[in-house]
């Protein structure tokens, strides 16, 4: 499958925000926002000076929530047209679609440092859902479905060093852990204000809505 292929903090520093693309590495000095905090190029500095119109604020919102998920243009249109046909407001059955991938439920739960890793681990086979294997990171979980690392993955280490690093207090109200059997329940799906994320997902809407 396509996939972003250039530097993934570029992508930060593009969006003047962190987007945690790499797991622990986002919170520490060694993150470039913190060393580079400025678009990359060689006019960085002074791009981020410019007045933006409303059509880029909107389109930079769209690509920062795009990336943060880790999906491509088509991808994500297509998030929004399914959200656009359910009930409710559309900008947060967007983010509620998005927040029940299966590889957004791996990284929530703390089996994998980022997105981008849980992507990769789901596709790997580790996991089963229902004590069923599934590999298709796009997934969409539902209330009371059951995550958990398959008995033979369980010895990788991976899954030990991520589980060490779970915070217990950290813990999202809809989701539950339980470390020492590497398994998670979704407890319910999230409402907009039990996402973790400051996105502005409206002008998304306005952004396709053109
Ligand atoms: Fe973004 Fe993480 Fe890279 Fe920092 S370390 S720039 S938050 S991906």
């Amino acid at each position: 499958m396509a996939r972003y292929r250039e530097a993934v903090c570029k992508l930060c520093r593009r969006e003047g925000e962190k987007l945690f693309l790499k797991g622990e590495r986002c919170n520490s000095s060694k993150c470039a926002m913190e060393k580079k905090p400025y678009p990359p190029g060689q006019a960085g500095k002074g791009r981020r000076t410019r007045k933006i119109s409303d059509y880029g604020i909107q389109l930079r919102e769209k690509q920062k929530i795009k990336r943060y998920y880790g999906l491509l243009e088509a991808q994500f249109r297509g998030y929004f047209e399914k959200a656009n046909r359910k009930k409710g407001i559309t900008s947060e059955n967007l983010l509620i679609m998005l927040e029940s991938r299966l590889d957004n439920i791996v990284f929530r739960l703390g089996f994998a440092p980022s997105r981008r890793s849980a992507r990769q681990l789901v596709r790997h086979r580790h996991f089963l859902v229902n004590g069923r294997v599934v590999d298709i990171p796009s997934y969409q979980v539902k209330p009371e479905d059951v995550i958990e690392v398959r008995e033979k993955s369980k010895k990788i280490v991976v899954f030990h060093d991520s589980m060490k690093r779970v915070k217990e207090n950290k813990q999202l109200p809809w989701l539950k852990l339980d470390k020492a059997k590497l398994q998670g329940t979704v407890l319910e799906l999230p409402g907009r204000a039990d996402i973790p994320v400051t996105f502005n997902e409206s002008l998304v809407v306005e952004l396709y809505s053109k």
